[in-house]
């Protein structure tokens, strides 16, 4: 009978970045399997020791921070104004996005209280925003905000409790050329983010109604987009046409990264970078 690592050993090297498959060595003995397990934990530990190394002493900013970096740089680029708001919403916003407590979101939201609560998502906010600064500003409006969201998540590998969310919005794109202007959009903030293989996909949103889902090789959903006119507008008291998007980063990273698990560059006590922090 050939044998195979404990669920022990392959643990401690999947967090010291191995990939599963890489796991799955057979052997005759014990006696040889333990030789091979030191051996491929400490080249493991030695990588990561290498990768914290390189940060600390040439590359100084995490992946995670380069990537905020390099989107916001495009979308400025792009004309969009960035905006940055509270991470906490009240009851009343995720009402006017029609999430109650009939809606599958709704128990994902985290209450900090009674009224309040951490946003699962950036859209309220921006169209509170966008709704008065229509008041003052031209058309097309464009703004932009990348910050956390929060989600109670039940899946693993490909979800986060905290997540950073980059949201785009144009107002006043003009109703025949929504399409094509959000394509031009996710394929400029997707360049940005040095990913080149994705696709579209129709989507039915439960939140935003008809839009597309950026969809990469292997089906992760790397984005969400949406458009308008749109029932919820209403709430918003808005009546503009508009095109929007919403990234997740980490996802986006972990996609480009071909990491297996979107924990490792999410922001961590445990991981740094990619790299785990308690290698010993
Ligand atoms: P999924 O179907 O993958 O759970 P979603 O459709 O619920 O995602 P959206 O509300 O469309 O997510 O959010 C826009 C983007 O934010 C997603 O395409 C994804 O990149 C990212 N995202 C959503 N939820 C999470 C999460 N829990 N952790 C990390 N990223 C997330
Ligand atoms: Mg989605």
């Amino acid at each position: 009978m050939k044998i195979t690592f404990s669920e022990a050993q392959k643990n401690r090297l999947t967090e010291l970045g191995m990939k599963e498959n890489e796991t799955r060595l057979q052997f005759e003995t014990v006696k040889e399997r333990e030789m091979e397990y030191k051996k491929i934990e400490k080249s493991a530990v030695a990588k990561n020791r290498e990768k914290l190394m390189s940060l600390t002493e040439s590359i100084y900013q995490p992946k995670l921070c380069k990537l905020q970096q390099d989107l916001i740089n495009c979308l400025l680029e792009e004309k969009f104004t960035q905006v940055t708001t509270p991470s906490t919403i009240t009851r009343k916003f995720l009402e006017r996005m029609s999430i109650e407590q009939a809606h599958p979101l709704y128990n994902q939201v985290f209450w900090l209280d009674d009224r309040t609560c951490l946003r699962p998502m950036l859209a309220p906010n921006l169209y509170e925003i966008s709704q008065k600064m229509m008041n003052y500003c031209k058309m097309p409006l464009k703004i932009f905000e990348i910050g956390s969201c929060f989600r109670k998540e039940s899946e693993g590998k490909s979800h986060l409790k905290e997540f950073t969310m980059l949201n785009l919005v144009e107002w006043g794109t003009p109703v025949e050329d929504r399409v094509e202007r959000l394509k031009e959009l996710v394929d400029s903030v997707l360049k940005a983010a040095h990913i080149s293989e994705y696709g579209f996909e129709n989507e039915d949103s439960l939140v935003y109604g008809i839009g597309l889902d950026v969809i990469g090789n292997g089906g992760l959903e790397l984005a969400s987009t949406s458009m308008g006119p749109h029932p919820l507008d209403s709430a918003w008291r808005v009546s503009s046409s508009w095109v929007g998007a919403g990234f997740g980063l980490e996802r986006l990273l972990m996609y480009r990264e071909g990491e297996e698990g979107i924990h490792r560059y999410s922001k961590s006590i445990s991981f740094l970078d990619g790299a785990r922090l308690n290698i010993k």
